[in-house]
């Protein structure tokens, strides 16, 4: 079994999910007593969240890609970054380090693309909707992206800053959300890409009849399966 490094923090409530989602998975896929192999850089989120307000992306980057190589150095085998956002870094962190680095827009867009999906909503951080280091990703992979517009974008991503990342969860938000997501069908998406890892605390499957992606699902789930290939 090979160990997962993870750059967590971002925010600790879905680096918990993360945490737990990847050893369940273990255990189910070898069962036992086993666990994952796991390695973990947790961020000081403030930290970052104050970059990413100001625009700061390559300090961001910079303190990500440190940790990514000492997660390297410690034995880490591959490196999960645990959240949408600072993937925005992705592509620096790859080069500075030698083991891979599992994306989790690639890791979504694959699972979307084989369950027959070719248009999808997009929600998560304003960065993630508005610029274009994410849906770009998606599009190489061949898949059409739509998302709110601004006012929508606003509140998704003031219920992420101001409430999901504190591990607030509050029902007149999901209201929102779901509002948002009908409107995104309406607009022709055939599903919905939770691209945020602390969506999924807020809205569930169950909450809706389109079609969710959950990424830290996703995400943890392409982790297990390459920590255990051959
Ligand atoms: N965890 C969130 C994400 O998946 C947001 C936190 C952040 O801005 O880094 O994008």
């Amino acid at each position: 079994m090979k160990t997962i490094g993870m750059l967590g923090g971002m925010s600790w409530h879905s680096t918990a999910l993360y945490y737990e989602l990847i050893n369940k998975g273990v255990q189910q896929k070898i069962g036992g007593l086993h666990s994952a192999k796991i390695i973990m850089a947790s961020i000081d989120f403030a930290e970052i969240e104050t970059l990413q307000r100001n625009g700061n992306w390559d300090r961001a980057g910079e303190i990500l890609a440190e940790h990514s190589l000492k997660l390297q150095q410690a034995g880490a085998d591959f490196l999960l970054i645990c959240t949408n956002t600072m993937h925005i870094s992705a592509p620096i962190i790859q080069q500075l380090i030698n083991i891979p680095l599992l994306h989790i827009a690639d890791a979504t867009a694959k699972v979307i693309l084989r369950q027959g999906y070719k248009t999808t909503g997009l929600l998560g951080t304003r960065f993630t909707m508005q610029m274009d280091y994410y849906k770009s990703r998606l599009q190489q992979q061949g898949l059409k992206v739509v998302v709110p517009d601004e006012k929508e974008c606003d509140r998704v991503n003031d219920v992420i800053f101001d409430e999901l990342c504190y591990g607030t969860i509050k029902d007149n938000s999901r209201i929102d959300y779901l509002n948002i997501i009908n409107k995104l069908a309406k607009n022709g998406a055939e599903c919905v890409i939770e691209g945020c890892t602390e969506i999924t605390l807020l809205v569930k499957q169950v909450d809706t009849k389109i079609k969710l992606f959950d990424t830290t699902a996703i995400h943890a789930d392409a982790a297990v399966n390459f920590a255990l290939a051959e």
